[in-house]
């Protein structure tokens, strides 16, 4: 039989649905996952940041975090061994005036200036809690009923991407408890019940699954394999693309003695404190709000924004 193989033409590439919503959150900056943020996007940041604080813990001590931080420190957090992909670092021009003149000069020859560059001891902080262990370390023994802070800071993650959900300059809230494994797992429990709680304030549709980190290569699937084995990480997914698996817009970790060991964070009788964090993503959460509520922020449900003030 003569059968007759017609031509298909290529599909158009699939359109993500968030894409519809871009002008109403964004405006290009010429990277991807790196945008201005419009006045009604920002609006809605600052709104769920004001709800997140409302729900903080009495007795937790606040610290806002710069976008960088110090390179020794990350390295001695282990990020290298985890996640080496995602860590930008800061270098920069350095020298006698000719030598800095000379490098910037190769710019306007054409040349490559960048190749003048020297790496700094400076790292764009990838996540909000990484600076807070060496500041609780200094302290001494932490005190029996341990430690609750509330953080957050511009986070960068190399991880470009079409998708309006994975950024690489994104906000990151966090609660951190410091204390006994009791204390954490304890501290742990209660976001998650508040976490949802929250999330049905804001009427966004979610999961909580247990979780692994992107942790780097084939070494990095065995340690995600133990995190998956010791229930470390649950995250709170939103459907942003129908039935699809959901985004993660917060994070429940444990991190058991980690960090203790790391900084040598003690308690009084010289054991490791285990510590542990929930993560807000602040873009992730104000885009699945828009892309749950629609574009336009007056029409969104009442209750939604009675709960944010908007
Ligand atoms: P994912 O599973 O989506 O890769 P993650 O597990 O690496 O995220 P965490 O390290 O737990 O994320 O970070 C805490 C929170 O920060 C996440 O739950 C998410 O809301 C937010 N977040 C992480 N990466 C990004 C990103 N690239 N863009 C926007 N938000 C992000
Ligand atoms: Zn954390
Ligand atoms: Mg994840």
């Amino acid at each position: 039989m003569n059968m007759k193989v017609m031509d298909v033409p290529a599909a158009p590439p699939a359109q993500d649905p968030l894409d519809a919503l871009f002008d109403a959150m964004f405006r290009p900056m010429n990277a991807q996952g790196v945008y201005a943020r419009t006045g009604a996007y920002e609006s809605v940041v600052e709104a769920l940041a004001a709800l997140i604080s409302v729900k903080r813990d009495a007795e937790t001590e606040v610290f806002r975090f710069p976008p960088v931080m110090s390179r020794a420190h990350l390295e001695r957090h282990g990020y290298l061994k985890s996640f080496p992909n995602l860590l930008g670092c800061v270098s920069c021009l350095e020298g006698s005036e000719a030598e800095i003149r000379a490098a910037a000069d190769l710019h306007a020859t054409g040349g490559d200036w960048t190749t003048g560059l020297e790496t700094a001891d400076l790292v764009l902080t990838p996540a909000a809690c990484y600076p807070v262990y060496p500041i609780a370390a200094a302290r001494g023994p932490v005190p029996p009923g341990g430690y609750r802070f509330d953080v957050a800071c511009d986070c960068f993650r190399r991880e470009p991407s079409p998708h309006l959900d994975r950024l690489q300059s994104f906000r990151m809230r966090e609660y951190v408890r410091i204390g006994t494994p009791e204390q954490v797992r304890d501290f742990r429990e209660r976001w998650i019940a508040r976490a949802t709680a929250l999330a049905d304030e804001l009427g966004l549709p979610y999961r909580i699954e247990q979780a692994s980190d992107p942790f780097f290569g084939r070494v990095g699937q065995i340690m995600a394999f133990s995190q998956l084995e010791q229930s470390l990480k649950f995250e709170l997914l939103v459907p942003l693309r129908g039935e699809a698996a959901g985004t993660a817009c917060m994070s429940f970790n444990y991190h058991r003695e980690h960090f203790g060991t790391t900084w040598d964070l003690r308690d009084a009788s010289g054991e490791p404190a285990h510590t542990g964090c929930v993560a807000f993503g602040m873009d992730r959460l104000a885009v699945a709000l828009f892309a749950t509520h629609g574009r336009d922020v007056a029409s969104w449900p009442e209750g939604v924004r009675a709960a944010l003030r908007l």
